[in-house]
C-alpha cells in the first residue's frame, strides 16, 4: 500500500494550500506585513513622507503568452509589466500581489518554474509577494499581478503634466520587441542568428527602467511606460496633457539588430514606431533638464534620446506628428506609411 504522501504526489494535484505554503510563503520572507501568507491580508505602511503607487495587469496564456512558454519567463513577464508601469511613474517598487488562475492538470513543476521566476526577479528589483489568491479555472492560465510602489507624496508624474516646448525622450532603444515577435512568427528569415536572438529576447523578457523611473523625479514633466508602441502610447500623452509632439524619426533610437531588421523588412521603420511591448519611458521634460539627463544617462547606463518637441495642439485630436529628415511629415493610415 503507497503512503497517502506517495498516493497524493502520484494521482491527486498539491492541494491549495499546500502549494502557497511550499512555493508562495518563502517569496513573502523579508517582509513582515506579508505574515507569511498565513492570514487573510497582508500589511504595507508606506515610509514617512511617501505614498503608495499602485498597478494591476493580468496576463492569459494563448492571449499574452504560449502555453509552451517557460514558466519562469511567464512569471517574469507579468510581474515586469507591472514594474514597469511603476518606474515610469517615478515610483520605487515594494511589493506586489499574484492571483493565480490554474487550469486542471498543471504540473507541479510547472508552478515550480514559476515561483522560481519570480524568485528571481525579486532578487533584481527588490520587491515582495505578500498576497493573492489561488483558484481553478476552466480556460487557460491567467495570472494577474498587481504591483505596490512608493513615492514622495504628491510627487507621481502623470501623463498629463508636458508644456508646449518641452523636449520629449526616450529611454533605450524601441521596436526591438515588435522585431522580436515577427521573428517568433517566421517572419525576418533573413536576419543573422544574434540579431534574431537579441530582438526575440527584447521581446519575451522587458527590461523596465526601474533604477531610472525614480531618478526622473523633478526632471520629468509627464511620463509613460511604451507598452501599446511609440505613437500610440505618445497619443495617449498627448491627449491627456492637450498638447500635440513633433517625432523626428531619424532621431528615434534603433539598436543595432533592429537596424539590421529595417534592411530587410519591407515595413521598415513603421515597426518600430508602432511595435510594442519595448517596455521603456517616453517622457518629456523642459529643456533646462538637458544636461541633468545626460548626467542621469551616464551614471545609469542607460541610454536616454531626444526624439522630439512637446507642441500646442492644431485641433482637439491632439496627434502627433512624425518628420522625416528633411522635416517632411510622414503619416500612418491602416495601409502603412505614406508621404503627405
Ligand atoms: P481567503 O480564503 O481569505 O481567500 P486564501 O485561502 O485564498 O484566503 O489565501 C490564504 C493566504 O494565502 C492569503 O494570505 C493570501 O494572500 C495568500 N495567497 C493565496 N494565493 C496566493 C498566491 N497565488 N500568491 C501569493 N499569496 C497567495
Ligand atoms: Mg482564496
Amino acid at each position: 500500500m503507497p503512503s497517502k504522501k506517495s498516493e497524493r504526489t502520484q494521482k491527486e494535484p498539491l492541494g491549495e494550500f499546500a502549494l502557497i505554503a511550499r512555493y508562495f510563503a518563502p517569496l513573502a520572507r523579508g517582509f513582515p506585513g506579508a505574515y507569511g501568507l498565513e492570514d487573510d491580508v497582508a500589511v504595507i505602511a508606506p515610509s514617512p513622507g511617501m505614498e503608495l503607487v499602485a498597478k494591476t495587469d493580468a496576463i492569459v496564456g494563448g492571449v499574452h503568452f504560449l502555453p509552451s512558454d517557460p514558466a519562469g519567463l511567464v512569471a517574469k513577464k507579468a510581474l515586469r509589466v507591472n514594474l514597469s508601469d511603476l518606474a515610469a511613474k517615478g515610483a520605487v517598487p515594494r511589493a506586489y500581489l499574484l492571483d493565480l488562475l490554474l487550469p486542471e492538470g498543471v504540473e507541479e513543476s510547472w508552478i515550480a518554474a514559476f515561483a522560481g521566476g519570480l524568485g528571481e526577479d525579486q532578487a533584481l528589483y527588490g520587491v515582495h509577494l505578500i498576497g493573492g489568491d489561488t483558484d481553478r479555472t476552466p480556460g487557460p492560465v491567467a495570472i494577474a499581478i498587481t504591483a505596490l510602489g512608493e513615492i514622495p507624496q504628491g510627487r507621481t508624474i502623470r501623463r498629463g503634466g508636458a508644456s508646449a516646448g518641452d523636449a520629449l525622450y526616450v529611454t533605450g532603444t524601441v521596436g526591438d520587441a515588435a522585431f522580436g515577435l515577427r521573428v517568433l512568427k517566421g517572419a525576418l528569415a533573413a536576419l543573422d542568428e544574434s540579431a534574431a536572438a537579441f530582438l526575440t529576447g527584447r521581446y519575451r523578457l522587458p527590461e523596465p527602467r526601474v533604477a531610472l523611473g525614480p531618478r526622473l523625479l523633478g526632471l520629468a514633466s509627464a511620463a509613460l511606460d511604451i507598452s501599446d508602441g511609440l505613437l500610440a502610447d505618445l497619443k495617449h500623452l498627448c491627449e491627456v496633457s492637450r498638447l500635440s509632439a513633433v517625432v523626428e524619426a531619424p532621431r528615434v533610437p534603433l539598436s543595432p539588430a533592429a537596424k539590421a531588421a529595417i534592411a530587410v523588412s519591407e515595413e521598415g521603420l513603421a515597426v518600430a514606431l508602432a511595435g510594442g511591448d519595448d517596455y521603456e519611458i517616453l517622457f518629456t521634460a523642459p529643456k533646462s533638464a538637458a544636461s541633468a539627463l545626460a548626467r542621469l544617462s551616464r551614471d545609469l547606463s542607460v541610454p536616454i534620446t531626444v526624439i522630439g518637441e512637446m507642441v500646442r495642439s492644431v485641433d482637439e485630436k491632439h496627434l502627433p506628428a512624425v518628420i522625416d529628415e528633411s522635416g517632411r511629415e510622414i503619416a500612418f493610415s491602416s495601409a502603412g506609411w505614406t508621404h503627405f
